[in-house]
């Protein structure tokens, strides 16, 4: 059994609603459980700022699927929600990413793991410590790349669970 953090991501067609139905989906993945999910954020865009806010949650799930079996199963559930990839870092009406699985470090072209990017997003590192404050993410605690962030336009939202 594995443990693995995937951060969601949406600000198209009903965010909130998306991720909490994401949530269920990721339960509902083959060998693989739902063992915790953060509050929602709300969170300024990255890259082209003429575009809606985001939404963001992490999810701690257990799971027996190898890594890229994961990360099929993830990017199949994008599909199931439409997402098209029209521009880089453009508008999604979901977005799932691979943060961490286990203390594993990958760099294959389909799959980088840890995330390349979490450690410098608060919308990534704010709900994860949420849900998992001493996570240690390549060799670093999770409380040491907190401190390099600035959260200024991160927003909780009120809990819907
Ligand atoms: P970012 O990676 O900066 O968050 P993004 O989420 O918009 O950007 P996508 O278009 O969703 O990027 O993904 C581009 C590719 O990244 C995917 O085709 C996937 O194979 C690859 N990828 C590499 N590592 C990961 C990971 N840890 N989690 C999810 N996808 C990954
Ligand atoms: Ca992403
Ligand atoms: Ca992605």
């Amino acid at each position: 059994m594995h443990v693995a953090y995937i951060g969601l991501g949406s600000n198209l067609d009903g965010p909130e609603r998306r991720i909490e139905q994401a949530l269920t989906a990721l339960d509902d993945f083959p060998l693989t459980h739902l063992v915790k999910a953060s509050p929602c954020y709300a969170s300024a865009p990255v890259g082209p700022q003429d575009q809606p806010d985001f939404v963001n949650a992490v999810a701690c799930i257990s799971t027996c699927l190898s890594p890229l079996a994961l990360l099929d199963q993830l990017q199949a559930l994008e599909q199931a929600h439409r997402r098209r990839r029209l521009r880089h870092w453009g508008p999604r009406t979901l977005d799932l990413d691979l943060l961490t699985f286990d203390d594993l470090c990958l760099d294959l072209p389909r799959l980088k793991v840890p995330h390349p990017h979490m450690r410098e997003r608060a919308f990534v590192l704010v709900p994860l410590a949420d849900i998992a404050p001493d996570l240690i993410v390549a060799g670093t605690p999770l409380p040491h790349l907190l401190a390099r962030v600035t959260d200024g336009r991160l927003r909780r939202l009120s809990p819907q669970r």
